[in-house]
């Protein structure tokens, strides 16, 4: 006989953040976080047919003023409620979306359920808003249950968090994953890609929640005077730098920038070059640009975003300083990050 019983609503945990999705204008025309929480779900009847929700408020900010703490306070919530949900959804500000979600996914270690994040480039508030959009795609793919990750569910895109950066400012297109293929597709319906799926866990879900943000990220120029980086290590109040060079992550050899990344490496200070093409690789064993830099001890990003280059030294330097540990974690793929090959 046929199983007529109704499939049960799959149970998420909505966690708000703030970002333009749920922001106001004030009497300037000036898009401040203000808000009533239950407005999301009250706008939308038709969620609560897909997913049985219950809201958590995080905080309510510009993402602009993120900060590991509450990438901190988001994976302990995930971590807390674990159990009792069957996915969670992250409303959050466009502006840095991707490296909370990196942070979630390096902070989540086994993770076996989805973590959606989304945001919109319009408010709730406003006609032609994305927010409707996002939002119901967002508890759509938690519900389904079929991304067991940290993604990022933006326009027409279900992408890996720790891929994704932002490259439109104004445009609903604004994410892209340029060096992992997207997860799935969002159109009259949604369509999952092989890329999403993974293995089950063989642990469970563990917390590694420490990020060291003593980190320094520098864009390097024609003419870029090493000089002062000379008296940030003599401060010693940095544990990692990251260097934006040229091209595929080249950095200038006829200065003393290669003497000072020697220092830096000696003093257990990790240097990591990193392509400043958005849609590019770094790859330093092509010009003697590159293998100079790698000789005198700087590490290369490989294939990662900077977002996720940046969050993952911090997460490295969260749990060690050791230059040995630091190095062999940094080329290990932790969450879907990385593909050294
Ligand atoms: N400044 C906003 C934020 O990141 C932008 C947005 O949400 O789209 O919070």
């Amino acid at each position: 006989m046929a199983n007529t019983m109704p499939k049960p609503r799959a149970h998420i945990l909505l966690l708000l953040t703030g970002g333009t999705i749920t922001m106001t204008k004030d009497e300037q025309g000036i898009l401040k976080p203000a808000h009533d929480v239950h407005e999301i779900i009250s706008t939308f009847p038709k969620m609560q047919e897909i997913a049985e929700i219950e809201v958590l408020e995080v905080c309510d900010i510009d993402s602009s003023n993120m900060a590991p703490g509450i990438w901190q306070d988001l994976a302990n919530h995930v971590c807390i409620n674990y159990a009792q949900y069957d996915g969670f959804v992250i409303t959050h500000g466009t502006d840095t979306l991707p490296y909370t979600a990196t942070a979630l996914s390096f902070a989540l270690q086994n993770l076996n359920k989805p973590v959606i994040l989304t945001g919109a480039q319009k408010p709730i508030s406003e006609l032609g808003s994305d927010s409707p959009f996002n939002i119901f795609n967002s508890f759509q793919v938690a519900a389904k249950g079929k991304i067991r990750e940290v993604a990022i569910v933006f326009d027409t895109k279900i992408m890996r968090g720790n891929r994704t950066s932002k490259r439109h400012a104004k445009k609903i297109d604004a994410f892209w994953s340029p060096q992992f293929p997207l997860l799935g597709e969002i159109g009259m319906d949604i369509r999952y890609f092989s890329f999403a799926d993974h293995p089950l866990p063989a642990k469970p879900l563990e917390l590694v929640n420490s990020f060291d943000s003593q980190i320094l990220s520098l864009d390097l120029f024609p003419g870029f005077d090493p000089q002062i980086l000379y008296k940030l290590l003599e401060t010693k109040n940095y544990h990692g730098v990251i260097l934006r060079g040229f091209g595929i992550g080249n950095i200038p050899t006829n200065t003393n920038l290669l003497a000072w990344i020697a220092q830096a490496t000696a003093a257990q200070i990790p240097v990591i070059l990193i392509s400043p093409c958005p849609g590019g690789t770094t790859y330093l064993d092509l010009y003697e640009t590159g293998t100079k830099p790698l000789k005198a001890g700087a590490i290369s990003a490989w294939d990662m975003t900077l977002e996720a280059a940046t969050v993952k030294l911090m997460w490295i330097l969260g749990q060690t300083k050791n230059m040995v540990k630091i190095k062999e974690l940094w080329q290990t793929n932790i969450a879907g990050e990385l593909n050294i090959s």
